[in-house]
Parts: structure tokens; C-alpha cells; sequence
């Protein structure tokens, strides 16, 4: 039995929870590879050493030193390896690294260095092989990730290693320089490692007990979620329920691996498992849980005949594609046709081309923008077993006297979004909630 267990940057925060990991992991044999993330924040206001690290290229770029940025992160590092009484020249570490990075010089690489520092840390204070994740994990030209290089790779690496620890969050590209994920990559980097090794499951430890149903800033106490399959986890994730990176349920979904969700502080709870989808039970609840998003501007076009006119939506696609934009849905009607983009993609003049140019291409009788929208999704395989979900969303929404502005059913029945006017997200979202969960 193989885990790979992934610890966040709260979990790598400094020497006491590096300690925790080192229980943790030490408690069960099977939990054999550890990928871990740059540590994070220590306390409220505190910064995350990524953070620093991206100021330190600002620092670079600006004035060819690497400045008061870079000294935090020594400091942090120092202080750590002190308070672990670790045997390690980290100021050699240190002042290597502070080379590198004035000799490569790019955002990707500054940034990276965290996992890389943290990953040195903790292999030492676990007395194992440290993998740099430069050697094992590549990207293509295109740069996405060369999987099949990546998995052959970290396997090699990793063969006859009873432990060992991976940097998370980077990689390298096609030209051997280092590129990272997005932020919060670490978690995909641990499905790839799980992938690699073929593991029977991928822990991911953070510092909450697993995924809630709501956003808990927004509802109180919101219910936790003991089991969803890896679909419903796309669409919460996608939604903005954030405690995996969205797209590290790719790798480890084609091995059907499963991923649980675990608390660093708190080890003891149950957690989050995902399950595939064709393994996932029908928990009783129609609804798994509700997720949101605000700022989405839709641009809504009517024509006469749409239906009948041939390339329609291909002529308005092409506008998106020419000027690099993804939308997230588009709801249509006989003659109507919405589509709803992140409104920061739209800034700066870009909407007004792009409306411009759609004028131009399919001459609609009426072209509408409304701004300023939020978009709710309930989720859950559920719903598409049982009647009236829908009725008891609308009627929940209404009696908290919102208007509705967009309705957009997935065709899987796996979700239902509304679109609601931005200054009523939060009512919207606890209302639904309450609805469905109280
Ligand atoms: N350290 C990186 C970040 O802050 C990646 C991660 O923690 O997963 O985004």
C-alpha cells in the first residue's frame, strides 16, 4: 500500500508543524512519498514565503539585488532549521540559492524556491532522499505538462525509495528552465506523484477538516462533506470552494485514485474523501453542496431566426477566439444567446471591441451587457434522482427576494447555476444553503 500525502503551506508554516508532518507521516508506513508546499502564513497578517519570493523578483528586476525580500526568506528558513536543530548547512543552501537566482532571473524560478528550501528541510528532518522536482516533472513547448515524460521520470526516481520527499508546485520546461503551476500547484503536483507511483490514495493535508458544504465566511457552520466523487469536486472547486487546486483531480482520476482530504491540525477528523464517479453512493442528500463566484459580466445577443441561421455561434466563438477569451457558459434560448466571461478578462477596452466586432460578424437584433453578476451553482448527483429540486431552489431564492438574472442547467444534471446581480451573492448563497442543508 503506497500514500502520497501532500502537506500545505500552513502545515510547513515553521519547525513545531514541520514536527507535526514528521508524526503524521511517521504513524503509517504506507504514507511513503511527501510532495510539500513553501510555508505559509504563521499567524494573521504573517507572509507566505511564495509571497516574498515573487517580491524578491521584483526586487531582482528593479534593482539587480535580491533585497529585504530575499533576507525573510533566509531568516525564515534560518529560524526553522534552528528551531529543528537540524543538521544542515542552510546558510550554503541559502546564499546558493541567492546566486541562482540572480543568474536565472525569471518570476517562475524566485518563486519556486520555497517548495525547493522547504522540500531540503523536510527530507533532512525526515532523514530522507530529497527529489528536485526540476528532475522529474516537465512541461512541453506548449507548456503543459509532459505527462508521460513526468510519470516515467518520478517513477525511475522514486523506485526502491522506501521515502522520500518531492518539491511541489514546479517543474521544468522544454528549454530546462524552471516553470511552476498556478498558484496553490502543490496539489497538483501530489496527484502527479500518486499518479507516478500508482498509489492507492493521495492524502491532501491542509488545515481544515475537508471540504464544507457553503462557503463558511458567507454561512455558519456549514455542514462538513464526508464523500463527493471527483465531478462534483470539479464543479465546487471551479466555483470557488478552494481547498484543491482545481485541476489536481486530473492525474489521479485516470488511475481512479482516490484523494482524502486531511487536517494537519487536527488529524484525528475524518476529513473529505473523492471518490471516482462510477464508484461515488448516493449519500441521501440531493444536494452536495453550494459554491459561488461574483464579477462575471454576460453579453446577451437576440436575433430573429437565430436557430435558423447557420455558423452563428461560430461567428461570435471566433470574436472570443481571436482575442484569447474563455467564457464559462452559455445559456440559450430560442432566438437568445448569453455568454458569461470573468469580468477581469474584459477590462481595459476589451469589452467594447469584442462587442464591436460581434456587431459586425452576426448584426443581432439586440446586443445587452449586464454586469456585475454572481454566479451560484448548487451541485450534487443527487438531484438528478429526486423531484422538485429546482422548484425549491427558485422558491428559496425568491423568498429571500432575489431577482434572477441567468439560469444555466448542465445537461448532466450534476449542477444547476443562477446568476444573481453581485450585491446579492452572500443573501443568495445563504438562502440556498438553508434551503437545502438546515
Ligand atoms: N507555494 C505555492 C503558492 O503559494 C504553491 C502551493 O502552496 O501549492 O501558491
Amino acid at each position: 500500500m503506497i500514500k502520497v500525502c501532500k502537506f500545505g503551506g500552513t502545515s510547513m508554516a515553521d519547525g513545531n508543524t514541520m514536527l507535526r508532518v514528521k508524526n503524521i507521516i511517521e504513524s503509517d508506513p504506507a504514507r511513503r512519498y511527501v510532495v510539500v508546499s513553501a510555508p505559509g502564513k504563521r499567524f494573521g497578517g504573517d507572509i507566505k514565503i511564495t509571497d516574498l519570493l515573487y517580491e524578491t523578483y521584483e526586487s531582482v528586476k528593479l534593482s539587480h539585488a535580491t533585497g529585504a525580500p530575499f533576507e525573510k526568506v533566509a531568516e525564515r528558513f534560518r529560524g526553522i532549521v534552528h528551531e529543528l536543530a537540524l543538521d544542515m548547512d542552510i546558510d550554503g543552501i541559502l546564499a546558493e540559492t541567492q546566486a541562482e537566482i540572480l543568474k536565472e532571473g525569471t518570476a517562475d524560478f524566485c518563486a519556486s524556491r520555497g517548495e525547493y528550501l522547504s522540500g531540503r528541510v523536510m527530507a533532512a528532518l525526515l532523514g530522507v532522499p530529497f527529489i528536485d522536482a526540476r528532475d522529474v516533472v516537465k512541461f512541453n513547448a506548449e507548456g503543459r505538462l509532459d505527462s508521460e515524460r513526468t510519470y516515467s521520470l518520478l517513477a525511475e526516481a522514486l523506485k526502491g525509495k522506501p521515502r522520500a520527499v518531492v518539491a511541489g508546485f514546479y517543474g521544468e520546461d522544454h528549454e530546462g528552465r524552471v516553470k511552476t503551476f498556478s498558484r496553490g500547484g502543490s496539489d497538483v503536483s501530489g496527484a502527479i506523484v500518486a499518479r507516478a507511483v500508482g498509489a492507492e490514495l493521495y492524502e491532501n493535508w491542509t488545515d481544515v477538516s475537508g471540504f464544507l458544504a457553503c462557503d463558511p465566511r458567507i454561512v455558519e457552520n456549514p455542514v462538513p462533506i464526508r464523500a463527493l466523487s471527483y465531478k462534483e469536486l470539479r464543479e465546487l472547486s471551479y466555483m470557488g470552494a478552494n481547498v484543491l487546486h482545481s485541476e489536481a483531480i486530473f492525474p489521479v482520476r485516470e488511475a481512479d485514485i482516490p484523494i482524502r482530504i486531511k487536517n494537519t491540525f487536527r488529524p484525528e477528523d475524518e476529513g473529505t474523501e473523492i471518490v471516482p464517479t462510477s464508484r461515488h453512493t448516493y449519500s441521501g442528500r440531493r444536494v452536495t453542496g453550494v459554491a459561488g463566484k461574483k464579477n462575471f459580466t454576460v453579453i446577451f445577443l437576440e436575433k430573429s431566426l437565430m436557430n435558423a441561421e447557420i455558423g452563428f455561434t461560430y461567428r461570435v466563438l471566433a470574436v472570443f477566439l481571436k482575442h484569447g477569451i474563455s467564457f464559462e457558459h452559455i445559456p440559450t434560448g430560442i432566438d437568445t444567446m448569453s455568454f458569461v466571461v470573468d469580468s477581469a478578462i474584459l477590462k481595459n477596452g476589451v469589452l467594447e471591441e469584442v462587442c464591436a466586432e460581434i456587431q459586425e460578424n452576426v448584426r443581432p437584433d439586440n446586443l445587452r451587457i449586464i454586469n456585475d453578476i454572481a454566479l451560484i451553482a448548487v451541485v450534487g448527483h443527487g438531484m438528478a434522482r429526486s423531484v422538485g429540486t429546482s422548484a425549491r431552489l427558485f422558491e428559496a431564492i425568491a423568498r429571500a427576494g432575489v431577482n434572477v438574472r441567468m439560469i444555466d442547467q448542465g445537461s448532466s444534471e450534476l449542477n444547476i447555476i443562477v446568476g444573481v446581480d453581485n450585491e446579492n451573492y452572500e443573501r443568495t448563497l445563504k438562502a440556498v444553503y438553508e434551503e437545502f442543508f438546515e
